[in-house]
Formats: C-alpha cells, sequence, structure tokens
C-alpha cells in the first residue's frame, strides 16, 4: 500500500475506534436524603442571551427542579470526550449535594466544586467505595 493509502486507512480506522470508544450517555436518578434528582444529557446548553458569544456551558444544576443537565457538546457542534462529560457529572452531583445540605455558599465556590468532582471521580475509578459499603 502506498504512503497515502496507508494514512488513509489509519485515518479510518481510528475514527471507527474512536466511535466504538464513544459512550452512549444514559439520563438516570439518584436520591439524595429523600429528593430524587434526574440527570438527562442534552447535545448543547443553548447560551443565554447574557453570556460571552464564545461561552460554552458543560453541565446546569438546577436545584428548585432538581435537576442536572449535562451537555454532550457546544452550541457550535463541537462534542465533549467522555472524560470531559464524566466530569461534568461529577461537578453538577457535588453542586447537587452542596444545594441540598446547609452548603449553599460553598455551592458558588467553582474551585471548590470541581476538586471534589475530581477527587470523587479518582476514588470511584479505583473503587474506593467498595470498601465503604455496608
Ligand atoms: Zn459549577
Amino acid at each position: 500500500m502506498s504512503n497515502t493509502l496507508c494514512n488513509f486507512a489509519e485515518m479510518i480506522t481510528s475514527k471507527v475506534m474512536e466511535k466504538k470508544k464513544r459512550k452512549e450517555w444514559k439520563d438516570f436518578k439518584f436520591n439524595l436524603f429523600g429528593t430524587t434528582w434526574r440527570v438527562h444529557f442534552v447535545d448543547f446548553i443553548p447560551r443565554e442571551p447574557d453570556e460571552h458569544p464564545k461561552y460554552v456551558c458543560y453541565g446546569k444544576t438546577n436545584d428548585t427542579l432538581e435537576t442536572i443537565t449535562i451537555a454532550k457538546g457546544s452550541p457550535d457542534g463541537d462534542k465533549f470526550s467522555d472524560e470531559k462529560i464524566s466530569f461534568t457529572i461529577y461537578h453538577e452531583i457535588v453542586h447537587a449535594c452542596l444545594g441540598t445540605g446547609c452548603y449553599n455558599e460553598s455551592n458558588n465556590d467553582e474551585p471548590l466544586v470541581e476538586f471534589i468532582g475530581r477527587c470523587l471521580s479518582s476514588l470511584v475509578k479505583q473503587d474506593v467505595f467498595e470498601y465503604a459499603k455496608e
């Protein structure tokens, strides 16, 4: 095969593998202190009129409706990686936790929320919580 053909075959193979690797995100629910939270996935979260034209929202938590919306891409048509979507789920669940308790002030501390989300993601990947189950 010529180099061009090889490169083309490689490109197609990696595109197919990339597609296979992509997770199919499904809506789910969880219970937090008796409240049912619904998590749903959308192709993108539209920009609000007052937001910067390049602003990208990855996820939103609505404490009143007890819903979490997770974007799978941007309003510009970019697709987010599975890793980015996963981190966003952790991040938004931390928002739900802080909003449920009496930690609403901390709920606006985005670096804190992101840090706790990243910690949880790392611990879950290691199955650490298996040891903590009753
Ligand atoms: Zn946030």
